[in-house]
């Protein structure tokens, strides 16, 4: 809609990058564009803001900064700990994930399968939480590695990873969080998680696209997935991203300082929301956790309407939200997430995704509210015959 301001309700998706962070890249890129590893002054220069942003970055998950490996995102990440299983521990073990984790895990798991490891897939309830008790009872003898999500993406749900975590040690496993949602939503901490390593993605909290880290708690193996330079302590070879490391270093800063207060301010209006929804809209159920969510996340089966043409009808009207994760939007299959919570495939196709951020502001929630239940009414007069079962 032209001269309509557009609100955009798709943080889970990806988050604008703060002032401060395009200002810290923007630095990056005019004046200390050197090469980190270099050893004359503009290397050194380059080096001091990647080793600035490898501090706060530990800092925001209670780490260490030499058990920071900057990467290029939360997809290389999470493929590191999985190729890096099958180089140097020998012959194929097992490896337990959830049902629902990322694409980026379930893939990288399957990839090991096909070359002899036993992956099992630990499933979730109806509100999308891992059982303890079911990763403890799929733990084999020679179980490598545990990785269950801290908070899934579609949904919101939050994981009990420490409790998993402790089960997982206890039968000598290794474990993983895909903690990319998680982090800068609510407070992480790899001592309370009792992990061994931990992803994240800066683009979900306010920093730039295409940079993230793992940490790898020390001692813990770890095999590089790019060779060719001793750049990451040999941990990750290749040129240092550094405006996108200042940009994450900053977005880290911004997200440790102001963890509480944004969370309140995501979770008041995340409320406000699903409350606005509800009193407009009949027929609808909620997916996910109701209290153990992150606050940014709603995720909502709308009966005798498929989330996506809501979806298009909401982009119209200037309202961006997402079905399923934006990976797997625009495909027709029912999400696998919503279907291991049990959702059968009419509730599945009806569900939509509204994910605020910590720009969303109540006056964007009280339009998206007075919009949503005229749109809802209009598509459901002609619902496409297989919602109608
Ligand atoms: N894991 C989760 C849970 C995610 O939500 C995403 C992003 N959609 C990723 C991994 C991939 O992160 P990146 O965009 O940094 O590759």
């Amino acid at each position: 809609m032209a001269g309509t301001p557009r609100i955009y309700l798709d943080s889970a998706a990806t988050t604008p990058p703060a002032p401060a962070v395009v200002e810290a890249v923007r630095e990056a890129l005019t004046d200390s564009w050197g090469n980190a590893s270099s050893a004359h002054a503009a290397g050194s220069r380059a080096r001091r803001i990647v080793e600035e942003a490898r501090v706060k970055v530990a800092a925001l998950l209670g780490g260490r900064p030499d058990e920071i490996v900057f990467t290029s995102g939360a997809t290389e990440a999470n493929n590191t700990v999985f190729v890096g299983l099958a180089g140097p521990r020998g012959r194929p073990g097992r490896i337990v994930i959830s049902a629902i984790e990322h694409p980026c895990v379930i893939e990288s798991a399957a990839a090991l399968e096909r070359s002899g490891w036993t992956v099992v897939r630990a499933g979730v309830d109806e509100t999308g939480i891992v059982d303890p008790d079911a990763v403890g009872a799929a733990l084999g003898k020679r179980t490598a590695l545990v990785s269950v999500m801290l908070a899934n993406n579609e949904v919101g749900t939050i994981e009990p990873v420490a409790e998993i975590a402790k089960i997982a040690k206890a039968a000598g496993a290794f474990v993983h969080t895909d903690a990319t949602q998680a982090v800068g939503r609510i407070p992480v901490d790899v001592g309370a998680l009792g992990v061994d390593y931990l992803s994240l993605s800066a683009h979900k909290f306010n920093g730039p696209k295409g940079v993230g880290a793992l940490w790898v708690r020390r001692g813990a193996a770890i095999a590089p997935l790019f060779r060719g330079g001793s750049q990451e302590g040999g941990r990750r070879a290749g040129t240092l991203n550094v405006p996108g490391i200042a940009g994450l270093g900053v977005a880290a800063e911004l997200a440790k300082k102001n963890l509480a207060e944004t969370a309140d301010l995501v979770r008041g209006l995340r409320d406000r929301l699903e409350a606005g929804i509800r009193s407009g809209v009949q027929g609808l159920r909620l997916n996910g956790h109701p209290v153990l969510r992150l606050p940014s996340h709603l995720n909502m089966s709308f009966d005798l309407i498929e989330g996506e043409a809501l979806m298009m009808r909401l982009d119209l009207a200037g309202i961006a939200v997402s079905t399923g994760s934006a990976c797997s939007s625009g495909s027709r299959e029912p999400s696998y997430v919503l279907t291991a919570m049990g959702c059968d495939a009419v509730r599945a196709a009806g569900a939509v995704r509204f994910s605020v951020g910590s720009t969303t502001t109540e006056a964007e929630i009280d339009r998206v509210i007075g919009v949503l239940p005229g749109i809802v009414a209009d598509l459901r007069k002609a619902p496409p015959a297989f919602l109608k079962g």
